[in-house]
C-alpha cells in the first residue's frame, strides 16, 4: 500500500503510523522527523530548514522534495509507504505523482485525520517524544509509565520547541492556507477517506482498518 497521512499539526498521525506501518510492513517517513534529525546534526539541509520550522512555517518545497525523493529509494519502501506530513503543498502533491509516475507507481489513498482547531492546543502542549524512534506520549491523554522517560528504551523524552501554543498558531495557519489544498487536490482523484481524528486513539485506529481493509 502506499498512503499519505495529513492532518492538522496533533491531529495523531505519528500516532497511528507505526500502528499501520507494523500491520502492512510499509515503510514510515515522516518529514518532520527527518528534518529534526538535520536540524539536530547541523547538516547543511538541517541548518537551511532551522528558522522555518522555528517560526511554525513550512520548509521549502525544493528541500522537503528532495528528502522524500531521497529516503524512497530505500529498499524498504518499494513495497509500499506511509507519508506523515508529506505532500503539505499542492506543488509537493505534483512532484510525489511525477516521482511515483517514473516508477509506475501511484498513491492509493489519503487518510484525512479531520479534526478541529480547538482540540489542537491541549494535544501539542502536551506533547513529549522520544526523538530518535519518534515515538510520543501525552502527559494526560498517553503518559509513559514514568514520566519523562520512554517506556520501550528508558531514554528521557523531551518536547518539541515548536510544540508552543504561539508557534501552534502559526502551524494551524500553514495548514489552513497550504496544507488544505493538498487534501482537495486528492479528493478529486477519489483517493481520500475521512477519519474522526478527535476519538481516542483505539477508535481512530479501527476507522483506519476500516478503510485499509
Ligand atoms: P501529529 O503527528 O499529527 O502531530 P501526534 O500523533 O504526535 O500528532 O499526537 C499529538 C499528541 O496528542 C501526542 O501527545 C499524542 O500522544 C496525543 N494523541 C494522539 N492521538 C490522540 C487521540 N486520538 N486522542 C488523544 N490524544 C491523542
Ligand atoms: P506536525 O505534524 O506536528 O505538524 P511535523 O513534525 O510534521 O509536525 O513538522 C514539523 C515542521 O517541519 C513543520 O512545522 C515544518 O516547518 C516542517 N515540515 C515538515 N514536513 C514538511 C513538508 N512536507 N513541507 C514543508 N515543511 C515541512
Ligand atoms: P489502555 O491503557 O487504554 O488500555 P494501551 O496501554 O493498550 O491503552 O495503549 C496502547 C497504545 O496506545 C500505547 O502505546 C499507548 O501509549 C497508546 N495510547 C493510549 N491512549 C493514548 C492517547 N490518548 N493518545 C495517544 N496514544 C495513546
Amino acid at each position: 500500500k502506499r498512503l499519505i497521512l495529513v492532518g492538522p499539526p496533533g491531529s495523531g498521525k505519528g500516532t497511528q503510523s507505526p500502528i499501520i506501518k507494523d500491520e502492512y510492513c510499509l515503510c514510515h517517513l515522516a518529514t518532520g522527523d527527518m528534518l529534526r534529525a538535520a536540524v539536530a546534526a547541523k547538516t547543511p539541509l538541517g541548518v537551511k530548514a532551522k528558522q522555518a520550522m522555528d517560526k511554525g512555517e513550512l520548509v521549502s518545497d525544493d528541500l522537503v522534495v528532495g528528502i522524500i525523493d531521497e529516503a524512497m529509494k530505500k529498499p524498504s519502501c518499494q513495497k509500499g509507504f506511509i507519508l506523515d506530513g508529506f505532500p503539505r503543498t499542492v506543488v509537493q502533491a505534483q512532484k510525489l505523482d511525477e516521482m511515483l509516475e517514473k516508477k509506475g507507481t501511484k498513491v492509493d489513498k489519503v487518510l484525512n485525520f479531520a479534526i478541529d482547531d480547538s482540540i489542537l492546543e491541549e494535544r501539542i502542549t502536551g506533547r513529549w517524544i522520544h526523538p530518535s524512534s519518534g515515538r510520543s506520549y501525552h502527559t494526560k491523554f498517553a503518559p509513559p509509565k514514568v514520566p519523562g522517560v520512554d517506556d520501550v528504551t528508558g531514554e528521557p523524552l523531551i518536547q518539541r520547541k515548536d510544540d508552543t501554543a504561539e508557534v501552534l498558531k502559526s502551524r494551524l495557519e500553514a495548514f489552513h492556507k497550504q496544507t488544505e489544498p493538498v487534501i482537495d487536490y486528492y479528493s478529486k482523484k477519489g483517493l481520500v477517506a475521512n477519519l474522526h481524528a478527535e476519538k481516542p486513539p483505539k477508535e481512530v485506529t479501527a476507522e483506519v482498518q476500516k478503510v485499509l481493509s
